[in-house]
């Protein structure tokens, strides 16, 4: 599903943290927003999931304004960076548990069925029966891209996914969601302060400054001519 932000605007306490953002993400299409830590990057993935409101502009889901509607009325799967997973539930309840809430609630069939494919297309059946906590970092994250996935939403807003996991999972990890995201043809909004990452999983990043996208592009422009001196600096020299 294609996505807008149309000079979107959100302030704490009346001090503006965005202003007049815009940009589009096309249907199908990975975005990154790149920038330092504090530059407004979650309050823009909160905005668009309707965990935050939004102070001005609108929100834009294909033809759809959903500026005003509730975080649940979205049709998004969020992953967080911290995964937030249900420590009490089993994999398999933890996945199954947003096909069970709202306003549309299948029966006990239908959740086994949705639960059993998706952890499929993420590779951990064998994990259903498990706790969080008797899992990897590498698996709770799986199981928390499952969760995200498993109403079908058609826009995938990833916090910072990989900065909790070890150079070596992360490596892993960057491939593998970029893997589901091509195989799901989901639209996609990946957070991360990391350049290299953002630079290899997308098919354009945006990069922010003080709530302001300073340039937005493909990897390979942005490389080749980049807007100013803290575009070119953030970047560093191409992998
Ligand atoms: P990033 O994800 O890029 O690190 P954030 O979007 O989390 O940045 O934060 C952007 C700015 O907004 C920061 O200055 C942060 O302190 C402020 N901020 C974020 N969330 C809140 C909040 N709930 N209340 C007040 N200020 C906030
Ligand atoms: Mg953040």
């Amino acid at each position: 599903m294609r996505l807008h932000l149309d000079n979107f605007t959100k302030r704490f306490d009346g001090n503006p943290v965005i202003e007049g953002m815009n940009f589009v993400v096309e249907d199908g299409e990975m975005l990154a927003l790149l920038g330092p830590s504090g530059c407004g990057k979650s309050t823009t993935l909160f905005a668009i999931a309707g965990i935050y409101r939004a102070d001005g502009g609108r929100i834009l889901f294909g033809d759809r304004d959903v500026t005003n509607l509730p975080s649940q009325r979205r049709n998004v799967g969020v992953v967080f960076q911290n995964y937030a997973l249900y420590p009490h539930m089993s994999v398999e309840e933890n996945i199954g548990f947003p096909l069970t809430v709202g306003r549309i609630r299948r029966d006990k069939a239908e959740v086994a069925r949705a639960v059993r494919e998706i952890a499929e297309l993420i590779h951990i059946e064998e994990l259903l029966a498990r706790k969080p906590a008797q899992l990897s970092g590498g698996q709770q994250q799986r199981v928390a891209l499952a969760r995200a996935l498993v109403r079908r939403p058609g826009i995938l807003l990833l916090d910072e996914p990989l900065a909790n996991l070890d150079a070596r999972l992360r490596l892993e990890m960057r491939s593998e969601i970029r893997r589901i995201q091509l195989e799901t043809g989901i639209t996609a909004i990946l957070v991360t302060h990391d350049q290299v990452e953002a630079m290899s999983m997308c098919d354009r990043v945006a990069i922010m400054e003080r709530g302001r996208i300073l340039q937005i592009g493909p990897p390979t422009e942005l490389y080749r001519a980049p807007v100013n001196r803290f575009v070119a600096g953030f970047l560093g020299n191409p992998p």
